[in-house]
């Protein structure tokens, strides 16, 4: 099986730099009839399958082809005449003139259904998390991940709307590097570590809140921070941006729970947990075990994924997990997996 050099990986931070960055153009122009609604309700615009189509391209290119678990397929958009042609001329303008069959094989390729933890190597690709973000003039950021053996070993994902605009990248082991997103060749990736200092006497706890939140949610978000000894304040936000929050410093706890359904997509979560982690934050579920990203498109034997800095990790983990008890919800089940 074909397996990815961990050395040569600059290239995939270096085609999330420049998509990212042209995901931000096509966000000051896109049409309202390039906003569509998927079969499930959800929100997809022409720019996501662009985007998804450039960078699977594109990582091809560099490295050859391997298994892809990515969002977005023929379904996504297909049909909505007007949002198809957006796409194409999306595509155009980014240099991409391969043809329908090449866009047709590239929208499939990334609907790898099995255990990624049998396979050497896989991306993991959310071209556009947070697309209601994106809508919305909100968070929204493209999230690569490699998983190697079911474990993430590089992530990239950019953040245009954190830190002034950034890409966040992380190879196991070698720690988390931030890249101002406006830089061209002379910018310098800088090294990046989450703060690990207690908060002081008084200080407020930063709690990431989903942007539409209900007042159960922002209360079960106060009880959790309020857990830790300090004051709560919620900031907001959906996708890995609220992963990305805690990792630049701009809140201390973000988490997404499972609750009673089938488990979150993994493509919402791997970037960040292996860009959090080689960060110094900590990350993981409420039995304080290891987030399972090997498993298939879900996160199946997760009950949360907890993402937060200044030693809160365990205190979140132990408040969610006397939550998921009294919702009678199942522990996590990495044991059974
Ligand atoms: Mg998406």
């Amino acid at each position: 099986m074909h397996r990815i050099d961990l050395e040569t990986l600059d290239l995939a931070a270096d085609i999330m730099h420049d998509a990212t960055n042209l995901a931000i153009a096509a966000r000051r122009g896109l049409p309202p009839d390039a906003i569509v609604q998927k079969p499930d309700g959800s929100v997809v615009t022409a720019v996501d399958v662009a985007l998804q189509i450039y960078i699977l391209s594109e990582l091809e290119r560099a490295f050859g082809r391997i298994p892809v678990i990515a969002e977005e397929d023929h379904h996504s958009i297909g049909g909505k005449f007007a949002a198809e042609a957006h796409c194409r001329a999306l595509l155009h303008e980014w240099g991409f003139d391969e043809g329908e069959s090449e866009i047709a094989r590239l929208l499939s390729v990334g609907q790898f259904d099995g255990r990624a933890r049998d396979v050497e190597d896989v991306w993991v690709l959310d071209p556009i998390d947070g697309t209601q973000g994106f809508v919305d003039h909100q968070h929204w950021c493209p999230c690569l991940a490699l998983l190697r053996k079911g474990e993430p070993v590089f992530a990239s994902n950019g953040y245009p709307t954190l830190a002034g605009g950034v890409l966040l990248s992380a190879v196991a082991g070698e720690g988390c590097w931030s890249y101002p997103l406006d830089a061209g060749d002379e910018g310098e990736p800088a090294r990046w570590s989450v703060a690990s200092a207690p908060l002081g006497t008084g200080a407020a706890v930063r709690v990431v809140a989903p942007s539409r939140a209900t007042d159960a949610q922002k209360d079960a978000r106060r009880l959790v921070g309020e857990a830790s000894g300090h004051p709560c304040t919620l900031v907001h936000a959906d996708s890995q941006a609220k992963y990305g929050l805690v990792i630049l410093g701009e809140a201390d706890i973000a988490y997404s729970r499972r609750g009673g359904g089938p488990g979150n997509y993994i493509w919402d979560h791997a970037g960040a947990v292996l860009l959090a982690r080689e960060a110094g934050a900590w990350v993981g579920d409420v039995d304080e075990g290891p987030i399972e990203c090997g498993l298939g498109r879900r996160l199946v034997a997760n009950s949360a994924v907890i993402c937060a800095a200044r030693g809160l990790g365990p205190t979140v983990a132990r408040v969610l997990a006397e939550r998921d008890r009294s919702e009678n919800l199942p522990p996590p089940r990495r044991e059974r997996a």
